[in-house]
C-alpha cells in the first residue's frame, strides 16, 4: 500500500510539473486511451503499485492540462496545494459525512468551512449550508428547499405529497439562465420548460422592467399563488450578473429567490467587484462552486440556504438504525445520503488563502480578463463582444468562419484553450479566467498563441 501511494504522490507531482511545457489538449482521444486499457476483465488481480503505473501510463497521454494557466475553457477552476492535498486525505480517510456521529471531523470542518464562506460571501450566518458536488446539485438542492418553503405556505406539504394536486407553482427565470437551472426543475417535477422566460438585455442580464411585468401578469391571473425566481450571478458568456434589485421586486410577490453564482457569487469577495453582486444577499438561496473559482479539485459544490429549516425538510430523513440527535444531520443538507467528507478541501482553500488571499485571487481573474480585453481588442478586425465587468470575455474576429478556425487552431496548437460559443447570433472565443495558477507570462503566452495562429489562419486564407 505504501508504495502504491509513493508512486501516486510522484505521478501527480510530475504531472504537475509538466503543466508549463505539456500541450494543453490530450493527445490522443477517448479511443487511443480505451485501446491501450481494453483486455478482458483480468481473472488475476495485479499488486496496487503495478495498478497505478498501468493507469498512470494509459491515462497521460489522454489527460486535458485542465490546471494548466493557460487553460481557459469553460470555467473550470484550478486547484490549489492545500486543497489537493486534503482532497488525498479526505480519500485516506474515508469519511462518511453523512451523520455527525459518523464523522465528528468531517461534520465540524464542514460547519467552520460554511461559517467562513457565508462570511466571504457577505450572506446571512445563519444560512444552512449543503457540500454538494457542484453548481447543478447545488441549483437542484437549492430550488428543492424552494419548492417546499412556497408549498407549505401554501399549506401543501410536497415531501409527504409529492406535486400530483398541488397547488400551481409559478417560476420565472431569465433568458439567459444556466442549463443546469431547467435541468434542476426537471428533477423538481416543476417541468424544463413550464418557467416563464423574463427577457435579458445585451449582456444577458434579466430585465428588470420585465420581471415586474410577468410578476404582475401572474398576480393577475393567479392571485397569491406560489412562486419561485431563478436569479443569476455571473452570465457564462458576458460574466453579467442580474440586477440585485430584482429580489426585493420578487419578494414583492411573495416569490422565493434563488441565485446561481456558480462562479459569479464570489465577485463579493473582492472590493473591486463586490457591486456586482449587491443586493442578491438579500435573496433565499444561493447556488455556487468551490471547485471553480475557489480552486478545490473536484467535485465541490455549495447549496446556501437562508430558511435552514426550508432546507432541511426537504433534504432530511431519518432512521432507526442511524445514530441521530436533535441537531440536523449533514445528509439533511444534501440529496445524498453516503458521500465523502467535502468541506476538508474547502476549509483548506480557504485557509491556504485567508480573507486577502481569497479576494486578491478572485480580482486577479478579473484583471486577467481585463488585459486579455485589451490586449486582443487590439488585434485588426478583433472585437470583444460582451462589457468585460467579471472574468469573462467573448471574443470575435473578422468573421464567424475566422472564429471558428481560429477557435480550432488553438486548440491543435496547444498552447491554451478558449471554448467556441455561440451567443446573440455571433460565433464567439470564450475566455474564461478561474485559475489560481493564470500569471501575467500564461496571459501574454495565451494572447502570442492567438495572434501567431490568427495570423497563419489569415495567411492560409
Ligand atoms: C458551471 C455552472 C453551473 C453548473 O455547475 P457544475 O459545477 O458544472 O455542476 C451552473 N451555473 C453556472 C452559471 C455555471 O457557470
Amino acid at each position: 500500500m505504501g508504495e502504491a501511494l509513493h508512486t501516486a504522490a510522484a505521478a501527480a507531482h510530475a504531472w504537475l510539473q509538466s503543466l508549463d511545457t505539456r500541450h494543453v489538449n490530450a493527445e490522443h482521444d477517448v479511443d487511443q486511451v480505451a485501446a491501450v486499457l481494453r483486455q478482458p476483465f483480468p481473472e488475476q488481480g495485479a499488486r496496487a503499485s503495478d495498478v497505478v503505473r498501468e493507469l498512470v501510463a494509459a491515462a497521460t497521454p489522454g489527460l486535458v492540462a485542465t490546471p494548466s494557466g493557460r487553460y481557459f475553457g469553460w470555467v473550470r477552476g484550478g486547484v490549489l496545494d492545500s486543497a489537493l492535498a486534503a482532497d488525498w486525505l479526505t480519500s485516506a480517510w474515508d469519511q462518511n459525512a453523512s451523520l455527525l456521529a459518523g464523522s465528528p471531523a468531517g461534520a465540524a470542518v464542514e460547519r467552520v468551512a460554511a461559517e467562513w464562506i457565508l462570511d466571504a460571501l457577505g450572506l446571512p450566518g445563519s444560512a444552512s449550508v449543503g457540500f454538494v458536488t457542484g453548481g447543478q446539485m447545488a441549483n437542484f438542492t437549492c430550488l428543492a428547499a424552494a419548492r417546499h418553503a412556497v408549498l407549505a405556505r401554501a399549506g401543501w406539504d410536497v415531501e409527504r405529497d409529492g406535486l400530483l394536486g398541488a397547488p400551481a407553482l409559478g417560476v420565472f427565470v431569465g433568458a439567459e439562465r444556466h442549463v443546469t437551472v431547467d435541468l434542476a426543475l426537471r428533477y423538481l417535477g416543476l417541468g424544463q420548460a413550464r418557467s416563464t422566460v423574463v427577457d435579458a438585455d445585451d449582456q444577458g442580464r434579466l430585465d428588470l422592467a420585465a420581471l415586474e411585468r410577468a410578476l404582475e401578469a401572474d398576480e393577475l391571473a393567479h392571485p397569491g399563488r406560489p412562486r419561485i425566481v431563478v436569479l443569476q450571478a455571473g452570465n457564462v458568456h458576458s460574466g453579467a450578473f442580474d440586477p440585485g434589485a430584482a429580489v426585493a421586486l420578487a419578494h414583492r410577490f411573495g416569490a422565493w429567490v434563488h441565485v446561481d453564482g456558480a462562479f459569479g457569487l464570489w465577485a463579493a469577495t473582492s472590493p473591486r467587484h463586490r457591486h456586482l453582486t449587491a443586493g442578491l444577499e438579500h435573496a433565499d438561496s444561493w447556488g455556487t462552486d468551490a471547485h471553480k473559482t475557489l480552486n478545490v479539485p473536484y467535485d465541490s459544490g455549495l447549496a446556501l440556504v437562508a430558511d435552514a429549516d426550508a432546507l432541511h425538510a426537504a433534504m432530511g430523513e431519518r432512521a432507526a438504525y442511524l445514530i441521530q440527535d436533535d441537531r440536523p444531520d449533514p445528509l439533511a443538507t444534501v440529496p445524498e445520503f453516503s458521500r465523502r467528507a467535502r468541506g476538508f478541501t474547502v476549509w483548506a482553500a480557504l485557509r491556504e488563502l485567508g480573507r486577502t488571499g481569497l479576494s486578491g485571487m478572485v480580482a486577479g481573474f478579473a484583471d486577467h480578463a481585463a488585459r486579455f480585453a485589451r490586449e486582443l481588442d487590439a488585434l485588426p478586425d478583433v472585437s470583444i463582444v460582451n462589457d468585460v465587468v467579471y472574468t469573462q470575455v467573448c471574443v470575435a474576429f473578422a468573421d464567424d468562419a475566422e472564429t471558428r478556425a481560429v477557435a480550432a487552431a488553438l486548440m491543435a496548437e496547444g498552447t491554451t484553450w478558449m471554448t467556441p460559443s455561440t451567443w446573440h447570433g455571433r460565433t464567439v472565443l470564450r475566455v474564461s479566467v478561474s485559475n489560481a495558477r493564470t500569471d501575467d507570462d500564461d496571459v501574454a503566452r495565451a494572447v502570442e498563441a492567438v495572434t501567431r495562429v490568427l495570423g497563419q489562419v489569415r495567411g492560409g486564407r
